[in-house]
């Protein structure tokens, strides 16, 4: 299992855990309480998974993201974005339905699926740290097919040392050739 496949099972851990959590939250506080104080426990109770649920979703994908001072910014608004969203359409629902706890429940399931999209979006990687973080991947040497030196590093295809002039695609064909025995090339599917 790639390391990534195992911090996305942890996030959808992570996901099931909070309403179980919410869940045995508001019985234990409920639990002897008059019914008059059940909406302000519910409130209580989905406050406190929310919060426990950002700093356990931060701890997942933190060693994923890039925190740049920007990054960082947007993920606290991204926090208090969602957390206003969920309320406002939270007390809607309340309004609509009359029905508080109705309006606290859905106040819940708003947060949440604002948040997690907010956090898509804002943690995922731009065009130029994708660049950057290619740069940093060692994929072998490429030499040039005619004299053998050295070209990696160069800002053009064409060999300093012999002068031959080559086009991307047949110095990425040179590379594979020599890293072949590494790494297996995949196999065109023939359509039998
Ligand atoms: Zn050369």
């Amino acid at each position: 299992m790639t390391r990534l496949l195992a911090r996305l099972l942890l996030a959808f851990a992570v996901v099931l855990a909070a309403p179980v959590f919410c869940t045995a939250l508001v019985i234990v506080l409920v639990e002897g309480s008059s019914y008059r104080m059940f909406t302000l426990w519910l409130s209580v109770a989905q406050g406190i998974t929310a919060l426990l649920f950002i700093v356990a979703w931060i701890a997942v994908w933190r060693g994923q993201v890039v925190w740049s001072r920007w990054r960082r910014s947007l993920t606290y608004a991204s926090v208090l974005w969602s957390l206003g969203v969920g309320s406002t359409l939270g007390l809607g629902m309340a309004a609509i339905t009359n029905e508080e706890e109705v309006g606290i429940v859905f106040a819940g399931l708003f947060w949440f699926v604002t948040w997690i999209p907010s956090t898509a979006l804002v943690w995922r990687e731009t065009a130029r740290e994708r660049a950057a973080r290619l740069k940093t991947i060692v994929v072998g040497t490429v030499n040039c097919p005619n004299c053998g030196y050295n070209m990696t590093g160069l800002h053009e295809a064409r060999c300093p040392e012999c002068g031959t002039q080559y086009t991307l695609n047949e110095l990425f064909a040179a590379l594979q050739e020599t890293t072949g025995d590494l790494e297996p090339q995949a196999t065109p599917v023939s359509d039998q």
